[in-house]
């Protein structure tokens, strides 16, 4: 018998995150198990308040009194909720990301599990979208939390009350007062059968023989699997080029993988971008496999997850929070399209799904099996230095061809007084196109609205004179073209005057380039007016319009031109798409990230391979201003290594990723002074930590405070602090250690990013 339990609390800060002890009584004895929610006495409280129950024990610390030790007043949890593997993940997070072992672990299990006790279901949308934006926008809100509802809301359509509570950290009568304000309205959530759209028996497809390259992979694989064990971590990376057969791979590995007892798990970037995969893997594993998804209600939410933490499903198909998911003897761990921002939450818990996935390999004894066409430059490295096996698969399964890459040189339109977003070529292009009655596709920067500054008669683009990376304004998204007077490094935070004329040619008209998907679409219903758009974007999604709903509209071809962000680039066949087009390579790869190289070559590999891929032969152009630019040249030819080669050199000479990390410390506040005064004060908590410390940090690197290149979102001010360091344990050190010798305010909200995926 255990007369002792060790408590984490649910909603501490920092300074009370640590180990409680807490006395079991003997009616409790039964229920009180590692795993379980509790409620617990704590301080001056009048209720008991929530706490993970982590572990069983008949001994005190030493400081501690008998006499002293609370009892435990309840357990919540019919059964432990959390696994032992979770509670280990909480304690490598908190090393990891900033927070505590309550919130890791309330980030890794659904509120519906959670929310045991009230086992209401009632749920909120907002009354009106459109009016909730203009709210927001027009800085009436004074309330963190109601922007925090009504946010999270425009990004999920509605939620259970629980789910809002949680992810937003507000109470109930946050949300009843925006229900009063006309803001919200609650509802009864019905509850759909899970695998609505995707029916068990409409394909039974036959299963293939796996070609060549695709045996060699399994046997890889499966070797790996015989002689994986805990504590070591096997890693692949399935390197092959869209249509190679790998999701061939990852279904035939999961198979086996299950015929041996034990479990697997496959993340996708996001379930609503892969409804073919979501097919295949429905007819191949039926139920035995569960589909975790946003769209699921917390009641089909809650009873998946049950039916996973008693093993009664061996295999979990989700996007990135179902890198948690309660699987015991994890077999094989399959990260599908690895280079996807969407692994990495930029949310609450800034976790990166795949070191997640990294550590529950390790801890399961599990294979890891990371796929892609156009994997991370961190990625490939790891296969160069043995810490992951490289397999390739190189070759299409149908002998499709990859079509022709066209490089259209800008500057040449420039110089024959095209300024336009269309070059004469693309134009041509298009009309034949709509002639022929089939469709086109028509691709921006991930983000519509950065701005680069370029020369357009040589093509020389403005950099960071530091951090040699091209330098982004994000300001004034829409509208003018007008020529920024500074542009600001989105890594140092440099401020850097644009030029009079060009430093290479001596042009004296510099041009911002980087239009949105907006501008994008009135341009062409100018230019075409009886073509049928659509458009794809953050913007146009987050309406009533889904992603699917947009994609199954140009898919029946009720629409010509297609104009999107890079999520219109992936996944989805599109037969009668003829045409796809980069408007501006040079926005892609000013986008003002060290990644905007690695991110640019993905879109143009991923553009070309959206063309042509019926019987119809396909067209691919990109527009340039540097047609000789390495990432250009390289992504026409779809040579990945060529591409890796040389950007490998650069990471390794700037000290970026694999050979660097970076925290970004956020302070944001409606008093533009108190986010400054904040961020000066964690700077010089960093400088004096790196002074005492001296030794362990001479490779470390701090900014100065400064605002964000978003100075200011929603009306809130928004200052910063870089930190960086080649190792990442020493950078976490430094930065956690430094914020939490802080003093909290009311008015500065602050977090704490570490390789952030966007800097803005
Ligand atoms: P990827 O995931 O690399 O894009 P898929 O696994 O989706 O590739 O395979 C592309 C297409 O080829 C799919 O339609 C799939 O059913 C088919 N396919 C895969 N492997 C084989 C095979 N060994 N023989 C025949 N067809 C195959
Ligand atoms: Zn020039
Ligand atoms: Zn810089």
């Amino acid at each position: 018998m255990n007369r002792y339990g060790i408590v984490y609390l649910s909603r501490a800060n920092r300074s009370f995150d640590r180990a409680w002890t807490y006395r079991i009584p003997p009616e409790l004895q039964d229920t009180a198990l590692p795993g379980s929610i509790v409620a617990v006495p704590f301080g001056k409280r009048k209720k008991p308040i929530h706490a993970f129950l982590t572990e069983l024990t008949n001994t005190l610390p030493k400081h501690v009194k008998d006499s002293d030790v609370k009892p435990i007043a309840s357990v919540l949890s019919s059964r432990p909720q959390v696994t032992e593997e979770q509670i280990i993940l909480a304690f490598e997070l908190k090393r990891r990301c900033y927070c505590t072992i309550g919130e890791a672990l309330n980030t890794m299990i659904p509120p519906a599990v959670l929310a045991v006790g009230d086992r209401e279901e009632l749920a909120a949308r907002l009354a009106d979208p459109e009016e909730a934006i203009e709210l927001l926008d027009a800085g009436r809100l004074r309330s963190m939390k109601q922007i925090r509802v009504i946010e999270l809301l425009l990004e999920h359509e509605s939620a259970s009350l629980s789910e809002i509570r949680q992810a937003t950290g507000s109470s109930q009568s946050v949300l009843r007062t925006l229900r009063q304000r006309g803001v919200l309205t609650f509802f009864k959530k019905a509850s759909p059968r899970e695998l609505e759209a995707w029916s068990e028996d409409k394909f039974i497809s036959e299963i293939p023989t796996p070609k060549q390259d695709q045996q060699a992979a399994l046997d890889s694989i499966a070797r790996a699997t015989e002689k994986a064990e805990k504590g070591t971590l096997l890693e692949f990376l399935l390197f092959g080029v869209t249509g190679s057969g790998k999701t061939e791979v990852y279904l035939r590995a999961a198979e086996n993988v299950l015929s041996r007892g034990k479990t697997v798990l496959i993340l996708v970037p996001e379930i609503a971008l892969t409804p073919q995969m979501m097919q295949r893997l429905v007819t191949r594993f039926g139920h035995r496999a569960a589909i975790l998804h946003s769209r699921l209600t917390p009641t089909v939410r809650y009873e998946t997850w049950q039916r996973i933490l008693t093993g009664s499903v061996p295999i979990v198909v989700g996007a990135r929070s179902a890198v948690f998911a309660p699987l015991r003897n994890l077999g094989l761990i399959v990260v599908d399209e690895e280079q996807e921002s969407s692994y990495k939450s930029e949310t609450m818990l800034r976790y990166y799904a795949c070191d997640v996935a990294r550590m529950r390999a390790i801890l399961n004894g599990a294979v890891l099996v990371m796929g892609s066409a156009t994997p991370q430059v961190a990625t490939f490295w790891r296969t160069e230095t043995g810490k992951s096996t490289l397999l390739r698969m190189p070759h299409r399964i149908t002998h499709q061809g990859l079509p022709n890459v066209e490089i259209v040189d800008m500057r040449r339109e420039y110089a024959k007084g095209n300024v336009t977003l269309f070059s004469e070529p693309l134009r041509i292009a298009l009309q034949e196109m709509l002639d022929r009655r089939e469709q086109a596709i028509l691709l921006l920067n991930r983000r519509g609205y950065s701005r680069t500054v370029i020369c357009p008669a040589c093509g020389w683009q403005m950099r960071c004179s530091r951090c040699d990376i091209p330098l982004a304004t994000h300001r004034n998204p829409f509208r003018s073209n007008r020529l920024p007077r500074h542009m600001v490094c989105h890594l140092c935070d440099l401020l850097t005057p644009v030029p009079e004329k060009c430093p290479v040619c001596g042009h004296e008209e510099l041009m911002a380039a980087g239009a949105g998907t907006q501008q994008v679409e009135d341009a062409l219903s100018a230019l075409f007016p009886e073509a049928r758009l659509l458009r794809m974007d953050q913007d146009s999604t987050r309406g009533r319009f889904s992603h699917r709903e947009i994609l199954e509209t140009f898919e029946r071809r009720e629409a010509d031109i297609l104009v999107g962000t890079q999520m219109i680039a992936k996944g989805h066949d599109f037969p009668n798409v003829t045409l796809s087009a980069v408007l501006s390579a040079d926005q892609l790869l000013g986008t003002g990230e060290f990644r905007s190289s690695e991110q640019a070559f993905q879109l143009m590999t991923q553009a070309a391979g959206r063309s042509g891929r019926g019987l119809k032969k396909g067209r691919v152009m990109i527009q340039t201003m540097q047609p000789d630019h390495f990432v250009v040249r390289t992504a026409a030819k779809q040579d990945y290594e060529t591409f890796y080669r040389e950007e490998i050199v650069f990471r390794k000479r700037m000290g970026y990723l694999p050979f660097g990390h970076t925290a970004e410390a956020m302070f944001k506040s409606f008093d533009d002074l108190e986010a400054e005064k904040a961020a000066r004060v964690f700077y010089q908590h960093v400088l004096a930590l790196i002074r005492r410390y001296g030794g362990s940090f001479v490779s470390t690197e701090v900014s100065e405070p400064a605002p964000a290149p978003i100075a200011k979102i929603r009306h809130r001010y928004r200052f910063r602090v870089m930190v960086s360091d080649p190792s990442l344990e020493t950078l976490s050190r430094l930065v956690f250690h430094a914020a939490d010798s802080m003093k909290r305010s009311d008015n500065v909200s602050f977090t704490i990013d570490i390789d952030s995926w966007s800097s803005l």
